[in-house]
């Protein structure tokens, strides 16, 4: 069993500074210097899981493999890292006390009063040991304490890490705070209190940071960083810039690298040895990060994608959708903009008009009614004017629909989801999903397996017959139009491998250049040094390739 080290990254000065990007971009960085790594998020709200909060709230739903609904921070982690992450990797406060409050339920407390500490703060302890035990060959557990400090929901999770730096040792655990150092006017003096103020708070719940990460406009200068080293009592090597990004996220490990960041973690816990053994592999993994940073700079081409959905105001809605369409484009080079769309917005105005620059379009799954009927239009626009299409998940559901109604002229055909009565219900509850009740992780969730058909569209993507992708949904193709749809022209290319469930729908690469749904949500396993091969042909097909 391999000795783990264990990293934690806090927030400071204010929300949205990135630390779901930057412990990811550390991770990368351990990775690349050899090192098997996990990152876990704790979130600090009651919720069980974001599962059942509205994309408005929350972002992205984020499905893992092992089908947990998880904060989009986990996105961030399996993009920048090797690591397939599952249920241990995402905690929330609600999950804690779920557990402890059972555990007393069932009396396992032996009459003893529950509190926050000891038993809140064991339980939390426990969740961050879970993962070594779980997977006994981790050099780093990498954990990300939601929130900001100063926040009263965070105050068990950083009470718990102070506690587990005392039974791992200093040399096991290191804290890096992700703070703000905001320059007041633009280009003007960079001011360093609120960092003091956020180390201070910090320093209140008994937590001294090893490692401060700066983010500011630009990169901080040795003047700057010898003052936040002097009144926040952290070496001057340990300060580092997390300057604003020029092109993309991804240029973020190797900013990090250049500011030695990476050596300075190894340096901390006397792995500089064992990096040393590890370091042929850095610069291969870097130049690869740096070839994805190419792509963003140097594009040689650049395509219109239209994304017609619900949540439009709102990038992090489809966080994990977005990053893959740009990943499709890595191939060949293709800078993709995004034309958003509210679908409901279709539905009053002229929706060609709005629809004229899109060469390619995607529906992204969802929930609910709202706006279904504009996604219908845009569908029988990309399926008549032979656009390229790819429906997710609703996107398929509503493509099989709007083939329904316009090409089999089933003219009230629906989901039931939206529609109970239709006389058409060509998507409709999965039988399972009949007798559940309760909301929360109730769906059909993870990873299952697709039979790929042979020759279809779907095949000459992937490269092979069967795949596995991540679910998240609670109604289905229904059998009994099966045929009637292959003898009009939707082939159903994707199945599940007892063929009881559709998967996937295209039309005959003969009659359109690509129109692809799927059931599932491809989008969670695209990553930048790996881009998914339905997103890749995708937006290879709307530059016109
Ligand atoms: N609402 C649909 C269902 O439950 C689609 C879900 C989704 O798009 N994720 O089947």
């Amino acid at each position: 069993m391999k000795k783990t080290r264990y990293i934690f990254v806090t927030g400071g000065v204010a929300s949205s500074l990135g630390k779901g990007v930057s412990i990811a971009s550390i991770g990368a960085l351990l990775e690349a210097r050899g090192f098997k790594v996990t990152i876990q998020k704790m979130d600090p709200y009651i919720n069980i899981d974001p599962g059942t909060m509205s994309p408005f709230q929350h972002g992205e739903v984020y499905v893992t493999e092992d089908g947990a609904e998880t904060d989009l921070d986990l996105g961030y982690y399996e993009r920048f890292t090797s690591a397939t992450l599952g249920r241990e990797n995402s905690v929330s406060t609600g999950q804690i006390y779920h557990s402890v409050i059972s555990r007393e339920r069932r009396g396992e407390y032996l009459g003893r009063t529950v509190q926050v500490i000891p038993h809140i703060t064991n339980e939390i302890k426990n969740r961050i040991l879970l993962l070594s035990q779980i997977n006994t060959d981790l050099d780093f557990v990498l954990v990300e304490i939601g929130g900001t400090v100063g926040d009263i929901e965070s105050v068990p999770f950083l009470e718990a890490i102070r506690q587990f730096r005392l039974d791992q040792g200093v040399e096991n655990t290191m804290f890096i705070h992700l703070t703000l150092v905001p320059s007041i006017v633009d280009g003007g003096e960079i001011k360093t209190k609120p960092t003091q103020h956020s180390v201070k708070e910090l320093l209140k719940h008994g937590i001294q940071p090893d490692i401060l990460l700066c983010r500011t406009s630009s990169v901080l200068d040795a003047d700057v960083k010898e003052k936040i080293s002097l009144f926040c009592n952290v070496a001057k090597t340990r300060v580092f810039s997390a300057p604003d990004i020029d092109y993309t996220i991804y240029e973020i490990p190797q900013i990090f690298h250049s500011e030695n960041l990476d050596k300075e973690i190894v340096r901390y816990f006397r792995m500089e040895n064992q990096s040393g053994e590890y370091l042929q592999n850095l610069n291969p993994m870097l130049a690869k990060w740096e070839q994805v940073v190419d792509a963003f700079k140097n594009p040689q081409r650049r395509v219109k994608i239209a994304v017609v959905g619900k949540y439009m105001a709102l990038h992090d809605a489809y966080r994990s959708l977005y990053e893959a369409l740009t990943h499709g484009g890595f191939r060949r080079h293709i800078a993709v903009d995004f034309i958003k769309i509210d679908s409901e917005k279709l539905e009053d105005e002229n929706y060609e008009n709005e629809l004229k620059d899109a060469q390619g379009i995607l529906i992204p799954g969802g929930f609910g009614e709202r706006g279904v009927e504009g996604k219908l239009l845009a569908i029988r626009y990309a399926r008549t004017r032979k656009i390229p299409f790819f429906g997710i998940c609703l996107g398929m559901q509503c493509a099989v629909i709007e083939f329904a109604r316009n090409v089999l002229n089933f003219a009230d055909a629906h989901s039931t989801e939206f529609s109970p009565d239709t006389t058409h219900p060509v998507i409709s509850l999965m039988e399972e999903q009949s007798s559940i009740v309760n909301k929360g992780g109730t769906m059909r969730l993870g990873a299952y397996p697709t039979k790929i058909r042979e020759g279809s569209l779907l095949a000459d993507c992937y490269k092979v017959n069967s795949v596995n992708e991540r679910h998240r949904h609670r109604f289905e193709f229904n059998n009994k139009y099966r045929q009637l749809f292959e003898e009009a022209g939707l082939r159903l290319t994707g199945l599940s491998p007892d063929e009881k469930l559709v998967e996937a729908v295209e039309l005959d690469v003969r009659t359109h250049p690509f129109f692809i749904g799927t059931q599932y949500h491809p989008e969670f396993k695209s990553r930048p040094l790996s881009p998914h091969p339905v997103f890749a042909r995708f937006i290879e097909k709307s530059a016109g390739l």
